[in-house]
């Protein structure tokens, strides 16, 4: 009988595992994939809130830490015939693969115990704490953290009625150099619309990440585009692409139709629905709610309370970062319509809002 079963090594999980276990609490973490694995994520910390939370939580600076990673200067954003604009801005990046593996050896190292490889499949409750199942395994524990991403396992099992959005991201990884100042994340917007959109990042000195949201269907116009402006090579392969999923929830978290914990079980991350709107910067409210979350079962056990309600108590900060941010979309789109000209000011307003003002 474990006191915390956490699912999922992302970000969040890592950081409740590693909270959990300081607390003394017998912790066990299940990934489903092995061992450094990818993550399709542009890896940038960029909100200050988010760049100072990792560093209290995992102890160290990840500049320190982990090769390559770099500061960079801010966020360029780029339309078709309009001038670019900057955000100037101080932002930790790397590959998420480096950063989610050097947080979870941290979790380890606290004194998680963590199994790769490991698929839950199916979550029960018992009359006292829950059964975790994985295919060739079964192990109870008294507490949950789902930390299972925006496809999460334990949300479809806690709330099998949900109705979720979902959306996805691609990623296409280049070793060539574009004609772009490497010290800045490149936003474009293609169509001068909000969205499709996509970045382009830099990682190390030979390679370059094109990723975004609808990639699929405008590539040809997009790498021709690249390619008449900014010198992509038209005949140049990706040494590899993926993709991912992304849920929405923000409409169903601020009217409280979903609440993203129930009894001794809570969701982190993107699991609850947590990245910001506008930038959709995840990270940070991750490991945020991730350090909630221990606390919550902390508390649920030396008050004899269900964690649910110490937790969803405790992320009223970050819901009013959500409230705040929400209503940003909507006026992003309506300020596009009014013309070319106002994409690149509305958008670079909403990403300052979203991105330097930031706090939970
Ligand atoms: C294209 C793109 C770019 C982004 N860029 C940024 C950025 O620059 N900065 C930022 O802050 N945010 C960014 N985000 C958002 C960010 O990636 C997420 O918000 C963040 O990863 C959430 O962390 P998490 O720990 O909740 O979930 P994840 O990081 O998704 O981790 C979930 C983990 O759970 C595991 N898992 C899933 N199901 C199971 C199961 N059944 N059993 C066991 N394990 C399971 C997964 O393998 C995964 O390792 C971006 C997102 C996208 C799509």
């Amino acid at each position: 009988m474990y006191d915390v079963a956490v699912i999922g090594g992302g970000p969040g999980g890592a950081a409740a595992a590693k909270v959990c276990a300081i607390k003394g609490l017998k912790t066990i973490l299940f990934e489903r994939m092995k061992l450094p694995r990818r993550k399709v994520c542009t890896g940038m910390l960029v909100a200050k809130v988010a760049q100072d939370l990792v560093e209290k939580v995992f102890g160290e600076n990840p500049s320190k830490a982990i090769a390559p990673s770099q500061y960079l200067s801010g966020i360029m954003l780029h339309a078709p015939g309009i001038e670019p604009r900057k955000i100037k801005h101080k932002i930790f990046i790397a590959w998420r693969k480096d950063l989610d593996y050097w947080m979870i050896k941290k979790a380890e190292d606290s004194g998680v115990e963590l199994y790769d490889s490991a698929r839950v499949v199916k979550i029960e409750e018992l009359e006292y704490g829950f059964a975790i199942k994985l295919s060739e395994k079964e192990i109870k524990t008294r507490f949950i953290i789902g930390a299972d991403g925006a496809t999460s396992v334990v949300r479809k099992c806690l709330f099998p009625g949900l109705k979720v959005r979902y959306s996805g991201a691609t990623r296409e990884v280049y070793k060539s150099d574009i004609k772009l100042d490497h010290k800045y994340m490149h936003w474009f917007f293609p169509v001068h619309q909000i969205r499709p959109r996509f970045d382009i990042n830099f990682k190390g000195d030979d390679l370059f990440v094109l990723e975004g949201g609808g990639l699929n269907k405008l590539n040809k116009e997009i790498k021709q585009l690249l390619s008449k402006d900014y010198g992509f090579d038209l005949n140049l392969k990706p040494v590899w692409k993926d993709g991912c999923t992304m849920s929405h929830l923000h409409e169903e978290l601020l009217s409280g139709s979903f609440v993203p914990a129930k009894g001794d079980a809570i969701l982190v991350g993107d699991a609850a629905g947590l990245a910001l709107p506008v930038g959709y910067e995840g990270i940070g409210t991750a490991v945020h709610s991730g350090v909630l979350a221990a606390t919550a079962i902390e508390n649920a056990i030396e008050t004899g309370n269900r964690a649910e309600n110490f937790y969803v108590h405790s992320l009223k900060s970050v819901m009013a970062e959500i409230k705040r941010l929400n209503p940003l979309e909507d006026w992003l789109k309506n300020e596009v319509e009014k013309g070319d000209e106002t994409l690149l000011d509305a958008v670079k307003l909403a990403f300052e809002k979203s991105f330097l003002e930031s706090t939970y």
